[in-house]
């Protein structure tokens, strides 16, 4: 599900738009960036990059 990160360092998410919170952070007061990743490391990679599993079932 989407979620709103910050790039500044300081590592925040949200679940909603919004600012960064943290005033030691780079991107303090500024604007959260949108995420769409589903296993937490915030890449927003393009393209799914997923490794082949070959599982040979041949009998
Ligand atoms: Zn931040
Ligand atoms: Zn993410």
């Amino acid at each position: 599900m989407t979620h709103y990160i910050c790039t500044g360092g300081c590592g925040g998410v949200s679940e909603e738009i919004g600012t960064c919170q943290t005033e030691t952070c780079d991107n303090w007061g500024e604007p959260l960036e949108e995420c769409n990743c589903t296993d937490g490391t915030h890449q927003n990679k393009e393209g799914e990059e997923e490794g082949e599993e070959k599982e040979a079932k041949e009998e």
